[in-house]
């Protein structure tokens, strides 16, 4: 998710702080056409909330719903949404009204018309956010009046905490493109662990609690809580984890 302003792909412009032209309702004639033949990245937050709104565990909703792509770096995949098998390609989770996944669609749905990249800055302290305009011809969202300035599109959409938990993601997979697999190359036991941190939550919950892992590091209460019975606490912490335990880093105190 680093970003070359070089390297801005066609038919993207960089958006600033300036508001931009564009509104999607369900009265736009090209209602729906962005949730057809289209490639479709999920990152694990993405998995997450997609699993738990359709009420499956997170094997079920890989095996029904996800395939493993190229990443983009060779040290770890990326996972892509399967599409339905039909003249459309549609989403599977396209109904007759629109979304059915709404409240929890994907990060790159919400974000949509934009695309969002971070860039972590020289000195490691901070991430600079960069937002790109697509321009699609199928999308008449921009021929609509209403105007947005990029931080009124994020609360309009709640992105804030779509953006904080890649943001981490992020984070993470800069590391995975270190290869810190100890030579064990892809599908070794190491990346295995990763890849159930990251989209198998259920498995990982198990086996935190097989192997005690909320006992092992300093943590308070209530953080311990919130790990306990939320999945994005606990993928937050799974993130932690895999950088203390591959890669030695101080994301955790052992006790
Ligand atoms: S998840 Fe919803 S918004 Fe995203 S492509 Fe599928 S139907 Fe469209
Ligand atoms: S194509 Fe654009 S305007 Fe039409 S439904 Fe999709 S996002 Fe909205």
């Amino acid at each position: 998710m680093a970003v070359d302003l070089k390297f801005i792909p066609e038919r993207r412009t960089v958006v600033g702080k300036d508001p931009f032209q564009f509104h999607c309702h369900a009265g736009v004639g090209c209602f729906t056409n962005c949730c057809r033949k289209l490639e479709l990245y999920l990152y694990p937050y993405d998995v997450l909330r997609l699993k738990n709104s359709l009420g499956l565990r997170s094997t079920e909703f890989m095996r029904a719903h996800a395939r493993i792509a190229p990443g983009s770096h060779p040290f770890f995949p990326a996972v892509m949404l399967n599409m339905r098998d039909n003249v459309d390609n549609s989403c599977p989770f396209l109904g007759t009204e629109g979304c059915t996944v709404y409240k929890d669609r994907p990060s790159a749905c919400r974000t949509y018309p934009l695309e969002r990249a971070v860039e972590k800055q020289a000195d490691r302290q901070g991430m600079t956010v960069y937002y790109f305009m697509t321009h699609h011809d199928y999308c008449h969202g921009h021929q609509e009046e209403r105007t947005y300035t990029v931080s009124q599109w994020e609360r309009d959409q709640f992105l804030y905490e779509y953006n904080l938990m890649n943001d981490a993601w992020a984070e993470v997979d800069a590391f995975f493109a270190t290869n810190p697999w100890q030579g064990e190359g892809a599908a070794g036991p190491r990346q295995q662990l990763a890849f159930m941190v990251c989209y198998n939550l259920d498995e990982f919950r198990l086996y935190a609690a097989r192997h005690n892992l909320l006992r092992l590091f300093r943590m308070d209460r209530d953080r311990r809580r919130r790990i306990e019975r939320d999945d994005g606490e606990l993928l937050r912490f799974g993130f932690d984890w895999l950088q203390f335990v591959l890669g030695d880093r101080p994301t955790l105190q052992p006790l």
